[in-house]
């Protein structure tokens, strides 16, 4: 009985390929572009149309990914392309959500999310917060890479105005591949997003049947399907058969109780990540601040240490007013802060991973340079 409903799903995406090919063009310029197209929307507006029935109205943004990743193989797991089929296609591939939501689609971008930047990022809010804004929109569903899904979705998290439903959703299989993760967890991420009691969560990140908030989960696995792992602060909940589930709440501010606020923002301040290692040099923090950087997260080494030579160059860029995020890569854990911290504008991170400690120090340098000012934000956020 499993099997039977795995192959018309698989059909699906195989067919939808077929379809995404010959009905839309430039299909690989997409997939390798870094930037938006300005415009993209496939469904867009034409088809949200007030709905008589009782299903909530829920948007779906893609962005690219495995999740509309196509390999020829059906056996391939790793070297398929990312970002290849269009919003269409992965919508047909899963009618069900027809039973659970009023499902419309948006073709944002298509691409790898490695090469998600700071411009498509703030369009992607922009245009989340406007379609939030709108009564003919319920939720709205992300479909994303998993690589730096974690990023974004913590963005979003920062800066979504709403306490409607986000649901940031990605797979670690292409959509061709046998048993692909993917629609499952489109069709999770659109129940999740039509649920009343994912109002006022935050955005959320759906794999694997868990839902957990973007301020705790990380991606820990280069290839599993049972990657993205909340491992100190857990889970918000699950979806398990028709049901979904919530036992915990991200208790950091979040949304509407967020002070970031990007409707006014076209770029965001450069902030770099560095990597403490063993015989490091001071040079790449010279050269981050030679290249203009206004923030630099270190991922230092136990709970946020930096070597003598590092520290001198940490110290040189927060003498020249960069503010210096100490972050960890050990990979969880809080990195305590230090009553030295503020004197050599440095900041702890809390437990944020550097590439997260990254996304709230180019916030908080939108507002302000004080370093306890940014040191509370990291605190409460
Ligand atoms: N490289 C892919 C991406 O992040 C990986 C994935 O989606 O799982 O776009």
């Amino acid at each position: 009985m499993k099997k039977m409903t795995m192959i018309p799903l698989l059909a699906g995406f195989i067919l939808g390929s077929t379809l995404w090919s010959g009905g839309f063009t430039n299909t690989t310029a997409a997939a390798t572009s870094t930037t938006a197209p300005a415009s993209v929307s496939t469904t867009a507006d034409k088809s949200e149309k007030p709905q008589t029935n009782h299903l909530p109205n829920i948007k779906i943004l893609a962005t690219g990914g495995t999740i509309a990743g196509s390999s020829a193989a059906n056996t391939d797991t790793t070297g398929y392309k990312a970002g290849a089929l269009g919003v269409e296609t992965l919508i047909k591939a899963v009618p069900e959500m027809k039973n659970i939501a009023n499902v419309s689609g948006e073709q944002f971008a298509n691409i790898d999310s490695t090469n998600m930047n700071n411009d498509i990022l703030l369009k992607l809010a922009k245009r989340t917060n406007e379609l939030l804004a709108r009564d003919d929109v319920d939720g709205v569903v992300i479909t994303h890479g998993t690589d730096t899904l974690e990023e974004t979705a913590y963005f979003l998290d920062l800066v979504v105005k709403s306490d409607k439903p986000v649901v940031v959703v990605g797979s670690m299989r292409p959509a061709t591949a046998i048993s692909a993760d993917g629609p499952f967890n489109l069709y999770n991420a659109v129940k999740v997003a039509g649920a009343s009691s994912s109002k006022g969560q935050g955005v959320l990140v759906l794999l694997n049947d868990r839902i957990g908030s973007p301020r705790y989960i990380s991606k820990t696995n280069t290839t599993t399907v049972d990657t993205f792992k909340s491992v100190e602060q857990g889970y918000l909940g699950a979806v398990v058969g028709d049901q979904v589930y919530y036992y915990n709440k991200a208790v950091r501010k979040h949304t509407t109780a967020s002070v970031f606020d990007i409707s006014n923002l076209t770029q965001l301040p450069q902030v770099d990540i560095l990597y403490e290692y063993q015989n490091n040099g001071r040079y790449l923090y010279d050269a981050a601040v030679a290249a203009g950087a206004k923030g630099i997260v270190v991922a230092g080494a136990g709970n946020g240490n930096l070597s003598t030579a590092s520290l001198e160059g940490a110290e040189a860029a927060g003498k020249k007013g960069v503010i210096v995020a100490r972050s960890t890569r050990v990979g969880s854990g809080v990195v305590s802060p230090s009553t030295k911290d503020a004197a050599s504008n440095f900041v702890s991170a809390d437990s944020l991973n550097p590439q997260k400690a990254r996304i709230l120090l180019m916030l908080a340098l939108t507002q302000t340079h004080d370093v306890k000012q940014i040191q509370s934000f990291f605190n409460e956020y």
